[in-house]
C-alpha cells in the first residue's frame, strides 16, 4: 500500500499569539495553538506521527486514509481559535516506503511545495467595515460579537478570536492550582501540565503562586522597578540540520532530541534562576511560547540575562546527552519598560536574535551566541539598525566598536562575574567609563585611564582591567579598547549597560 507524507506549519504563528499586549491574550493563544499542535493534530491527521510541536506536524499516511486529512487539521485550528491558519501539504510516497527508507528527495519536495503554498497563502483576513460594527474592544481589528466580563467586573467587547483566546487562558489558569496541589492529572502533551510536576519532582517551591496576571505583575518583583525581560530563542542551522536528516526513524529521533531539549533547558533555567522571592506575588515569569527550536519568555528584569544564558548552555548539553550531537540555539534578551508595546518588543527580539545568528555565522562558531538589549525609549532602533547608528564609529581610520555583543556563554560568565565583583563600585566612575567609549579611539583611552588610576579599590580595579584584557585573544590590549583583526572593541559599554539588570 502507497503513504503519503504531509507535513504541516502554523501561518505566521507570532502575528497571532502577539497580536495584542494583554499576557492573558498572550497566553491563552499560545496554549491554544500547543494544544491543538500536539494533542489535536495527530488526532485530526491520522496515519502515523513523526512529530507534532512547534507549529509543525510530520506524518506518514496511508493513502486511501490522505484525501481529506490537511483539510481536518485546517478546519480544526479554525474552529478552535477563528484565526488562526495552518498550511499542509502532502507528497506521494513510492511503493514499501518506510520510515527506514531515503526520506531527503521526499523532504526536499514537501520543502517546496510548503514555500510555494505559503507564497500562495492570501494576506491576513481584514474585515469589512460597516458604521453599525463595533472593533473588539483588545485587537481592534476584527468586529466585537462576544461580552466578557473582566476581572475586574467591568465588561468588555471581543471579537471571537480574543474571546477564545481568554477563554482558554481563563481554563489553564483554573487548572494551574488544582496541578500544583496534585489534585488534576496532568495531561501529556500540554506545556504546564508537563512543567508542574516535574518542577515539583525538583522542590520548585510554587506554593499558592500562579502566573502572573499582567506584565505590571512583572515589573513590580523586578529590579529596577517597572521592568522586565523578554528571552527570545532559536535553534541555529535547523533547516540544514533537517536537510541532512536519512529517514523517518532518524527524524523522529531528532526531533524529539531539540524539542525535549528546549523544554529541558527552560527546566533547568527556572530552577536556577527563577526562583521565587519571599514577598512574591506570582511566579516570576512566564512561558509564552515554547516547542521545536522555539522559545518565548518573559521574566522579571533582574533574572532574564542569566536564564537565557543558562538556556543556550543547557540546550546545547542536553541535545548531546539525549542525541550524540550537541546542538546549538541563539538567545536575544531584551530588558525594556512592561508598558512597552509588546508586538513591537518581540520584532525586536527577532531582530536581535537575527543579528546573534549572523555573526554565528562569520565567527564560524559551533556554540549559540547571546545577544542582549536594553531598550530605553519608546521608540528604539531595531539592532541591527542600533549597532550601526549607536555601537559602531568611525575614528581616525579604524572602526570602533563599543560593544562586544554577542557573547558566548564563557563571555558572558565573566561579563557577569565582574558585575559581582564590582556590586558596590562607585556608579560615578562607571557613568565616567561609560561616557568615554563615545568618544574617540585616543580620548576614549585617556578618560578611561585617567578614570581607571583614580579607583580607589584596588581589588575592583584589578576585575576591571582583568575582564578588558580577557577579550584581547593574546594582542595587547590598550584599555578601555581591544583589537581584533585591525579595529576596535571593548565591552566596557555593554558590562555598564546590564549593570543594574544583573543581581
Ligand atoms: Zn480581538
Amino acid at each position: 500500500m502507497s503513504h503519503f507524507l504531509i507535513s504541516f506549519d502554523t501561518d505566521r504563528i507570532k502575528d497571532y499569539v502577539f497580536a495584542t499586549h494583554r499576557l492573558s491574550e498572550i497566553r491563552g493563544a499560545s496554549a491554544l495553538l500547543d494544544r491543538l499542535n500536539r494533542v489535536d493534530m495527530p488526532r485530526l491527521a491520522g496515519g502515523t506521527k513523526i512529530y507534532a510541536h512547534g507549529g509543525s506536524g510530520l506524518f506518514l499516511v496511508p493513502a486511501d486514509q490522505s484525501g481529506t486529512t490537511i483539510e481536518n487539521v485546517q478546519k480544526g485550528y479554525w474552529q478552535a481559535t477563528e484565526a488562526a491558519t495552518i498550511t499542509g501539504v502532502k507528497v506521494k510516497l513510492p511503493e514499501g516506503f518506510n520510515e527506514d527508507s531515503d526520506l531527503r528527495p521526499h523532504w526536499q519536495r514537501l520543502g517546496l511545495k510548503m514555500r510555494l503554498a505559503k507564497d500562495q497563502n492570501p494576506d491576513r483576513l481584514t474585515a469589512a467595515t460597516h458604521p453599525f460594527f463595533r472593533p473588539c474592544d483588545s485587537c481592534g481589528v476584527r468586529y466585537a460579537t462576544e461580552d466578557y466580563i473582566e476581572p475586574d467586573r467591568s465588561l468588555s467587547l471581543l471579537c471571537r478570536s480574543c474571546y477564545l483566546k481568554r477563554q482558554e487562558d481563563r481554563r489553564i489558569k483554573d487548572e494551574i492550582p488544582k496541578l500544583t496541589s496534585g489534585k488534576l492529572k496532568p495531561q501529556s502533551g500540554r506545556l504546564w501540565h508537563g512543567l508542574i510536576p516535574e518542577l515539583k519532582k525538583d522542590n520548585y517551591p510554587f506554593g499558592v503562586l500562579n502566573r502572573p496576571e499582567d506584565f505590571d505583575t512583572l515589573g513590580r518583583q523586578s529590579s529596577p522597578e517597572g521592568y522586565m525581560g523578554l528571552i527570545c530563542a532559536d535553534g541555529n542551522d535547523m533547516g540544514r540540520k533537517l536537510e541532512e536528516i536519512s529517514s523517518l526513524k532518524e527524524m523522529r529521533r531528532f526531533a524529539e532530541a531539540v524539542d525535549q531539549a528546549v523544554y529541558g533547558a527552560v527546566k533547568q533555567a527556572i530552577l536556577k534562576h527563577l526562583q521565587p522571592s519571599p514577598k512574591a506575588t506570582s511566579l516570576p515569569f512566564d512561558v509564552l511560547l515554547l516547542g521545536g527550536d522555539d522559545l518565548v519568555m518573559a521574566t522579571t528584569a533582574q533574572t532574564a540575562i542569566e536564564t537565557g544564558v543558562t538556556v543556550v548552555e543547557k540546550f546545547s548539553e542536553l541535545t548531546k546527552e539525549n542525541y550524540g550531537r550537541a546542538l546549538s540555539l541563539c538567545v536575544a534578551i531584551i530588558l525594556v519598560h512592561v508598558g512597552f508595546p509588546f508586538h513591537s518588543l518581540v520584532s525586536l527580539a527577532e531582530d536581535a536574535l537575527k543579528f546573534a545568528k549572523k555573526v554565528r555565522k562569520k565567527r564560524a562558531l559551533q556554540e549559540g551566541l547571546v545577544n542582549f538589549l536594553v531598550v530605553s525609549s519608546p521608540n528604539h532602533l531595531g539592532f541591527e539598525e542600533f549597532y550601526k547608528e549607536t555601537l559602531r564609529v568611525q575614528s581616525s581610520g579604524q572602526i570602533l566598536y563599543r560593544t562586544l555583543r554577542p557573547y558566548t556563554v564563557a563571555e558572558m560568565g565573566r561579563l557577569i562575574q565582574t558585575k559581582r565583583a564590582l556590586s558596590d563600585a562607585p556608579r560615578g566612575r562607571l557613568e565616567q567609563m561609560r561616557e568615554a567609549v563615545f568618544k574617540g579611539r585616543h580620548q576614549a583611552m585617556l578618560e578611561s585611564l585617567a578614570t581607571w588610576v583614580r579607583w580607589r579599590d584596588e581589588a575592583q580595579k584589578r576585575q576591571i582591567w582583568q575582564f578588558v584584557e580577557s577579550f584581547s585573544g593574546g594582542t595587547p590590549s590598550i584599555f578601555p579598547w581591544v583589537q581584533r583583526d585591525g579595529d576596535y572593541y571593548t565591552p566596557v559599554l555593554d558590562l555598564v549597560e546590564l549593570f543594574d539588570f544583573i543581581p
